[in-house]
Formats: C-alpha cells, structure tokens, sequence
C-alpha cells in the first residue's frame, strides 16, 4: 500500500460476498481499517434460507443469525448502515456515499444482483414480490394470508424451493414457466419431469410452456387475478416474481470500469481498476458468473489477501450444488454452459435416479443425483475433482 498507516479497505454490501470478504479480510488483518457501506439493515443471514424458512418456522427476524451491531464488533468495522453508494472517485480513490465520501486502498464491490422485473400488463403487475434479501421476505410473509394460493413466476432454483416450502405449510402454490420443466436448466427431463410430479402429488399446480401476461387486482375481494398466455385466469392471493436476476453493475460501470453481464474480475477478483475488487452476484468471472455461495467463500478467501496487497488467485472448486426440494431431495453439479454433451441416466431405482452429463469426448461434466443417491455427492465430486459446495 505505499504507507505505514494500516490499509483502508471499503466493501459494498452486507450480502454473504459482503460479509464474506470482510471476514477474510479481518482474518489476515487484525489492523486494516475495513468499511461497510450497505443499503440494507447490515444484520447477518443466510440468504439460501429463505425459501426453506416457512418449514422450518422462521420469520424474516429470526433467520438473523448476527445483527449488525455483533458483526460490525466482531469484525471490528466501520459500519456505514443504510447508505448508498452512489459513485467511485477513481483518481481519488474515494468512494462517494449519501453519508459521504469515504478514502480507499483498495474498494470491494459485492453489490449483488437486481431481481428481473418481466414486461406484465395490468394494474396489479408491480404487486410480485421477488424475494432476494430479507425485507423482500419480511413483506413476502407479512402480505401471506394464512393458507393463501401464491402464484409463482419462475420454475428454476428459487421458484420450486418456494413451491416446495409453500406446500408443506398449508398454501396452495401455482407455478407458471415458460419451460417445459421445473429446474429445467439445471437438470435433464427426466429429473424434471419427477420434480414436477413429486410436487404436484402434494397439491402444486403448474401451468408449464407458458407466461404472466397480466396481474390485475382481483374486485371487490382483495387478491390478484392472473392471465397467461393462452387465455388461462388463475386467482391468487399473493404473487412471487422468481424469473432470474440482473448483476448490479450501475456503480462499475458509471465509474468506467468493464463490465459485460457482471462487472469483469481477473483470476485474483480485481476489476479492469487494480484498486477495486468485485465478488459475489455482481461479479462476471473469467468463467462467467456464479451466482451461488461456494464460489463467493472461494472468491473472498483470495480476494483478501490480494486486496492487502499479496496477489492471490481465487481457486474455484467446480460446483455442487444442493437443490432444497425436501419432497425429491437433489444434489447436482450443472455442466459448464458451453459444454457439448449428453445426459444420461445411469441409475434409477428405489434409492433414487442418477445422471450424468458427458462430453464429447467422454468426460464426465455434470451429474444429477436424486434421494437416497445424493449421499453419493462427496464421491462424485471427488471424482470430478470437485470439492462439494457449502450445504446451504
Ligand atoms: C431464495 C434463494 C435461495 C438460494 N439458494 C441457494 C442455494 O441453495 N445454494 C447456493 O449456493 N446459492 C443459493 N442462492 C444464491 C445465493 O444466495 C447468492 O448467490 C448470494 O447470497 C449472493 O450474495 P451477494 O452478497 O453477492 O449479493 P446480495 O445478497 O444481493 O448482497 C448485495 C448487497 O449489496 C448492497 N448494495 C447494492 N448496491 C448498493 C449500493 N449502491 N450502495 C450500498 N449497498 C449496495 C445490497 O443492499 C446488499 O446488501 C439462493 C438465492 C436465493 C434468492
């Protein structure tokens, strides 16, 4: 750093890429000056929970594992609570904030990701509730009537959880997606086909293959009226948006940094500004982005001695990942994108099924196992010389 007064190092964001680096940092620096700038609350919470917690009967406060005020004295920081960050002074290195500016070493950004607002006709479509961060679920649970029917946008990783959660406390979940399939990105047909159907034995209903094309409120009885595309209305009580999300990359990119679909990081996490790091949902690595936990602890390991100026490149363990569907447990390892191959199944039996994805030239590249058969994750993963992902 070029001086002897211990290193300023600011992060922006309290999601787990926030807190993550922070705690990396104080880990290798008892003495660095470490900043937190964030939007939200600043409390601790695992963010995987919560499409899980009407299960396991948590609420919005009590999915809070650490408030703001134990991390910030835990961690020895400058909390700078509820502020934005609302641009980068580069050749100053300060950040500017609505409490401020604040002088860097080095800048951390784990800004997150946007929930995708899909184009919806009607006067009730700004009424979904995409739930990315605790007030989101605090506002989800406060609007949900008990045994409501909750219309569900979005059958990927978060829309199924919901569905799943939903189910088995007592509400009538109805999931609309344009895809064929449940978690159709992320496992073969054959999978999907048993997710839709585990779910649906327990009373989900699914409208497959098609869209919301409006949200209109429901008169004179309070709740929404939905129309998808082929003329189906369907009645709910409350409406969950679950269609994917959007890297915040606005501060990045008025700032001049590079930015694709995320804000760009080398293989040490730093952006095209060797004074500012990216990690978590905001950030595109040179694989792309991966918005899921392991990578991020990966990420924060490596990006915080390298932002006290040891240069460490991050080590990706190729990613596991646990599906929270308890009515048809799954562990997987999606295929990289670009990879050429073919699913196959290789085991289905009571225990559960087994697929594997192969490439072109035989390698093993992806698997999908099912119930009982997700004890075998450890194993696959060794095998693909991957390290499971945090169970989360
Ligand atoms: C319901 C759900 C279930 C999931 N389940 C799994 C799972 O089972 N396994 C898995 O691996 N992953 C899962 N994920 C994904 C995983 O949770 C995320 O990848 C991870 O939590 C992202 O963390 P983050 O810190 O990058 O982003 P976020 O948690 O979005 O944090 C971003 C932070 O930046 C702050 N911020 C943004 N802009 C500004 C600004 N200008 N100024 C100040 N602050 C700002 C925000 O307020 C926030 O504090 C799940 C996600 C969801 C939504």
């Amino acid at each position: 750093m070029g001086t002897s007064a211990p290193p300023s190092i600011v992060v922006v964001g309290s999601g787990l890429a926030g807190f993550g680096v922070l705690r990396e940092l104080r880990k290798v620096s008892p003495e660095a000056r470490l900043t937190l700038v964030t939007l939200e609350d600043g409390h601790f919470y695992s963010k995987p929970a919560l499409s899980t917690a009407l299960a396991k009967g948590k609420t919005a406060q009590t999915l809070i594992t650490s408030t703001a005020e134990k991390m910030a004295s835990q961690l020895r920081l400058d909390a700078r609570i509820g502020r934005a960050a609302e641009a980068i002074d580069r050749a100053g290195k300060a950040l500017l904030t609505t409490g401020g500016p604040v002088a860097y070493d080095a800048l951390v950004l784990a800004t997150g990701a946007m929930p995708v607002r899909p184009q919806i006709e009607g006067d009730a479509a700004h009424r979904a509730i995409a739930v990315n961060q605790l007030d989101h679920y605090a506002r989800f649970r406060d609007e949900l009537p008990v045994g409501a029917r909750v219309l569900i946008m979005g059958s990927g990783l978060v829309g199924t959880e919901f569905a799943n959660d939903l189910i088995q406390t007592g509400y009538r979940p109805v999931v609309v997606d344009m895809l064929p399939l449940p978690l159709a990105q992320l496992v073969p047909p054959a999978v999907g086909e048993k997710v839709r159907d585990a779910l649906a034995a327990e009373g989900v209903e699914w409208h497959l293959g098609r869209k919301v094309v409006a949200i209109d409120y429901k008169a004179p009885a309070p709740g929404y009226v939905a129309t998808l595309d082929n003329g189906t209305i369907v009645e709910a009580d409350l409406v969950l948006s679950a269609v994917g999300l959007r890297p915040n990359v606005a501060l990045a990119a008025e700032a001049g940094l590079d930015v694709g679909l995320g804000i760009k990081v080398d293989a040490h996490g730093r952006t095209s500004d060797p004074h500012i790091y990216a990690i978590g949902d905001c950030a595109e690595y040179p694989h792309g982005l991966s918005a899921y936990v392991t990578p991020i602890m990966a990420a924060a390991r490596a990006i915080a001695p390298s932002a006290l100026g040891t240069p460490t490149e991050i080590r990706f363990p190729p990613l596991s990942v646990q599906v929270k569907t308890t009515l048809l447990p799954i562990n997987l390892l999606p295929p990289p994108r670009d990879a050429v191959g073919e699913w196959r199944c290789i085991e289905d039996d009571a225990q559960g099924s087994k697929h594997v994805f192969t490439d072109a030239e035989g390698r093993l590249r992806g698997y999908v196992l099912t119930h009982d058969k997700c004890e075998q994750r450890t194993t696959m993963d060794a095998q693909m010389g991957a390290k499971s992902g945090e169970t989360v």
